[in-house]
């Protein structure tokens, strides 16, 4: 899967080649490409930005470098384009799962106030929000899609530790509660059960206190349609 960036701050994305996604690119299972947008402004400054019409606080992001920057990367027009907006739909398992299917993602970030209406009304498919508040841009949004939807590509995490996890597998409800060594830290004890080599008895274990804590941090999700 190939992901393509459309930012002003190309730089912050370093953050992604650490740890499983650094692995995953090393690997060839996802391709993570940044694009600076600054780089197709035709104006002799390289200005990416101008004053709102009709007055107003901030800078808005102009259309041109934009619209050919989406040109640039996706010549035919055959990619998800999405925009990182906190007008969007909120992120979710589901649109992790639904982003990771495709083979070409184009990610535009917002900053300042905002981009030129006239690109989301012909450019973008998705508008996508990571939660009901306004961050300075969209760049870290960005990064937390392309985390989330990296790990749903087969061979990035091991398939069974995506089944157990969070608002994963058939229930959708949270994970259990796990311990490691050693088995009694400080007179801190993991439960008996876990020691006991009982496979049976252990998934029945993690089964009742997933549910458990569902229940308790989020009754929500027991009742969300599967
Ligand atoms: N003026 C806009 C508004 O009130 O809706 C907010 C602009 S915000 C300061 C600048 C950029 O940050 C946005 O264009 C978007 O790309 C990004 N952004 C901010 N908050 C976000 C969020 N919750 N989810 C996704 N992107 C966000």
């Amino acid at each position: 899967m190939k992901i393509d960036v459309l930012t002003l701050f190309p730089e912050m994305f370093s953050a992604l080649n650490e740890s499983i996604l650094k692995r995953a690119q090393n690997d060839g299972k996802i391709e993570i490409n940044t694009v600076n947008i600054r780089d197709f402004a035709n104006n002799k400054h390289k200005k990416c930005d101008d004053y709102p019409f009709g007055g107003g606080a901030g800078m808005v992001m102009m259309p041109q470098p934009i619209f050919d920057a989406f040109k640039h990367v996706d010549p035919d027009n055959s990619a998800l384009h999405i925009f990182m907006s906190p007008q969007g739909q909120t992120f979710s398992h589901e649109l992790a799962c639904e982003f990771a299917s495709y083979e070409h993602i184009v990610i535009l970030c917002g900053h300042y106030e905002g981009v030129d209406q006239r690109v989301i009304d012909n450019l973008i498919d998705k508008e996508i929000s990571i939660g009901d508040y306004v961050l300075t841009g969209g760049e870290l949004p960005a990064m937390v899609i392309i985390d989330s939807l990296a790990r749903q590509i087969p061979g990035v995490i091991d398939g069974e530790s995506l089944l157990s996890e969070s608002f994963s597998g058939e229930e959708k409800v949270l994970e259990y509660p796990q311990y490691t060594r050693p088995a009694n830290f400080n007179g801190l004890e993991v439960p008996e059960i876990l020691l006991s080599g009982d496979h049976g008895k252990i998934a029945k274990w993690r089964k009742e206190m997933s549910e458990k804590i569902t229940a308790i941090k989020r009754p929500d999700l027991l009742n969300k349609e599967k």
